[in-house]
């Protein structure tokens, strides 16, 4: 699965030895790493494509990001700054940065250099045998704690449900995708984008690639407890049925039940007379129905929340400024 031998042997127009690349980097407060990415990035892409643009998706950074990059686009042509104009997330931001890419090939990477840039080569190989995405698949989950690990192993379950589209787990949002995918990706309306879904759901020919993260250099990781939580019930909720179809299903199941019982208690009645000892039953039966209303109601409300969260229509992103020079128009 990882041999650097191209698995694909493609048919139709060879793929450009060197394309004009879009690199797409989400930023929120990463003055530090930003620093050290462009210029290590900028190298590489002078290497591998013929024309290539950063473009640096500043979703709300309250550092020195601004500064920094004001000064840098006018002296790196290639780098363009598209500064949003509150922090809409990471989703939000590598859409802003996927709708202005024009590159024949795309590249999504995190700002904070824990995605090494040592992979891009050889992504980009396999997109020359034809394969349309290469994401990057972290070897190990090893540097996580073992909440995170139970909860994403838990996560990916759900999701993989009987699922049409197979989301594949631990896939992140370092990857190598085609003109193609974009374009795909960038029509897809929703307003809830969890893009690892979405990823998916456009299809075309992906292959993972397996790699180790680096350790984060500057500042800290965005994601807390909470936040995964939330992400993972907007990822469920945005592409998986599952829960809604589970609680119709112990309904259901428990209704047969209950009428069991209640037929075996006429009938007790009926036979026996009287009998006014169940306290415990019924106690114990109400607790745990009503549990399993307020479940069922609560799932039901996260749905509902996010087709709130659509019919409303807003936007994804604002933009406050773009500065920068833009990959030119293909000449062909
Ligand atoms: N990021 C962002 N908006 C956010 C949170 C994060 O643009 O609301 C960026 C962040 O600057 C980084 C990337 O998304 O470049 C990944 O974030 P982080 O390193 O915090 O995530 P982790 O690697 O811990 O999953
Ligand atoms: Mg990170």
């Amino acid at each position: 699965m990882i041999s650097s031998v191209p698995p694909t042997i493609r048919h139709g127009p060879p793929r450009s030895e060197r394309p004009r690349i879009s690199c797409v980097v989400p930023a929120l407060n990463e003055h530090d790493s930003l620093l050290l990415l462009l210029p290590e990035l900028a190298e590489l892409l002078d290497q591998i494509s013929s024309a290539w643009e950063i473009i640096v998706v500043d979703d709300g950074s309250t550092d020195r990001t601004p500064q920094l990059m004001t000064t840098y686009v006018t002296s790196n042509p290639g780098v363009y700054y598209l500064q949003l104009s509150r922090n809409f997330g990471k989703e939000a931001a590598l859409s802003a940065g996927l709708e202005v890419s024009s590159g024949d090939v795309v590249i999504c990477i995190d700002a904070d250099l824990q995605h090494p840039l040592a992979l891009i080569p050889d992504m980009l190989v396999r997109w020359q045998a034809g394969v349309d995405t290469v994401y990057a698949v972290k070897r190990n989950r090893d540097d996580e704690s073992w909440l995170k690990r139970v909860g994403a192993s838990m996560f990916y379950g759900i999701l993989g449900q009987g699922q049409r589209v197979r989301i594949p787990p631990d896939a992140g949002d370092f990857r190598l995708m085609d003109k193609q995918v974009v374009d795909a990706l960038i029509r897809l309306p929703e307003r809830t984008r969890f893009m690892k879904g979405l990823y998916a759901w456009v299809g075309f020919k992906a292959e993972p690639m397996l790699y180790v993260p680096a350790e984060r250099l500057h500042g800290h990781s965005h994601f807390n407890l909470l936040q995964l939580i939330r992400f993972a019930v907007d990822g469920i909720t945005a592409f998986s049925t599952w829960p809604l179809r589970t609680f119709n299903l112990v309904g259901s199941l428990i209704a047969m039940l209950s009428f069991c019982y209640g037929s075996y208690l006429v009938i007790d009645y009926l036979i026996n007379g009287h009998d006014i000892s169940g306290w415990t039953t019924i106690v114990t039966g109400m607790f745990f129905f009503s549990g399993i209303n307020l479940m069922a109601l609560g799932t039901m409300g996260a749905y509902i929340a996010r087709i709130f969260d659509e019919v409303k229509q807003r936007p994804l992103y604002v933009v406050k400024r773009n500065i920068g020079q833009k990959l030119p128009e293909n000449e062909s």
